[in-house]
């Protein structure tokens, strides 16, 4: 797997040995949410193995692709793609972004209309992970009656161009292109819910996200505290400069805070049933701007040596961690979400403020 970063190929193997683990079964095996604690520990050991692209990949299978068709797959087909799905036995993948048409998802272009009896998809999707290696693509889609998500299999998608990604490269992000005729049972979401549907599946990717990010910062914060003490400038270890330690005790404590606060968020809205998105999007943006933060002042502890690649891993750190503040909606979509959320006071406002 670690040769996926370089040969910017997302490992299918990887889903199908997880899904043959009966894993994906596990994460989703009870209740509404399925075991919300799996789904983070699965996410945060790619993150501390330093694989990020694969494993945003299985989490944009397992978070996004499989939350959809476990809620919405009422057809033979579309079940069993689901079977598929959890079994490992197919990579699905989401297609919502466009040219176009990201953050506002309203705006989108690729059209399902009705050609005779069938329906006939055609658009380009822009950021499509792992779309190069998806057996079935769930496309987002609008119709006279408003977006829908359709199921197309590999042989309906056209891979236009594997994507020069910054990082992230074993997550095969995808141009795609579709002229495909969609039988019935292929809609998955039917025309008017795919935008409800698309925002409480993000809900899981984007939890997934915060904690592979974590997972990243602490096998970071592990190489780097070691290097503190292994490395001597001006004849002591860098740990006995005070401006270093200090330094990295900061980035230490505001991690462990994050990653509690990722764990005691998903325990709390597991006991209750109930995952709170607005509270998941200000998780996901606080921790990829976090996370963004962590990585880079630790490469930073490195010198020079965290700058080139010959010498440590710190610059596919960097450039994967950037994707946190981006994939699953960028850092200004979550704010907004999370203002959707804020609860006011107009009896303590009165006490507080003096009119
Ligand atoms: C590596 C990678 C993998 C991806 N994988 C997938 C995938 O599998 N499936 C998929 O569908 N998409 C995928 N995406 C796309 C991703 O979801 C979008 O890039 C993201 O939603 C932002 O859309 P955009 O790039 O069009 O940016 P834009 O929407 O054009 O935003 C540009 C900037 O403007 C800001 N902005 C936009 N609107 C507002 C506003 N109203 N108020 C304030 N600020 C605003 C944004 O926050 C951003 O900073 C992937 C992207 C990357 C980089």
């Amino acid at each position: 797997m670690p040769g996926a970063e370089s040969d910017r190929k997302f490992p299918v193997e990887a889903v199908g040995a997880l899904g043959l683990a009966g894993l994906f079964r596990e994460r989703w095996s009870q209740g509404q949410h399925g075991d919300l604690g799996r789904s983070v520990v699965i996410a945060e050991e790619f993150g501390r193995a330093a694989l990020g692209g694969v494993g945003v990949g299985v989490g944009l299978h397992l978070e996004a692709a499989v939350p959809l068709l476990r809620g919405f797959a009422r057809t033979e087909y579309a079940r069993k793609v689901f079977d598929h799905a959890m079994d490992g036995r197919y990579v699905c993948c989401v297609a919502t972004s466009e040219r176009e048409a990201g953050s506002n998802l309203a705006e989108i272009g690729t059209k399902l209309s009705r050609e005779g009896a069938a329906w006939r998809l055609r658009g380009t999707k822009w950021f499509v992970s792992p779309g190069g290696a998806a057996d079935v693509v769930i496309v987002l889609c609008r119709t006279t009656e408003g977006p829908a998500l359709v199921l197309v299999p590999r042989e309906g998608v056209r891979v236009v161009k594997r994507l020069e990604t910054m990082g992230m490269r074993g997550l095969e992000t995808c141009r795609l292109a579709f002229d495909t005729e969609i039988p019935d049972e292929a809609i998955l979401v039917r025309p008017g819910m795919a935008l409800h549907a698309i925002g409480s599946a993000l809900i899981y990717e984007r939890l997934s996200t915060a904690a592979l990010m974590l997972g990243a910062l602490d096998l970071a914060l592990l190489v780097t505290a070691t290097h503190l003490r292994r490395r001597k400038q001006f004849g002591v270890p860098l740990y006995e400069h005070q401006a270093l330690r200090l330094r990295l005790a900061d980035l230490i404590a505001r991690t462990a805070l994050a990653r509690r606060g990722v764990h005691a968020t998903v325990a709390e809205f597991s006991a209750a049933g109930v995952v709170n998105m607005c509270e998941v999007a200000g998780v996901k943006v606080t921790v990829a701007r976090l996370a963004e933060h962590v990585a880079s002042e630790c490469a930073h502890l490195f010198g020079g040596h965290g700058y080139v690649e010959d010498e440590t891993r710190f610059p596919q750190l960097l450039r994967d961690i950037r994707v946190g503040r981006v994939g699953g909606g960028t850092d200004e979509m979550m704010w907004e979400l999370a203002a959707k959320g804020m609860r006011t006071d107009d009896a303590l406002y009165d006490r507080w403020v003096r009119s």
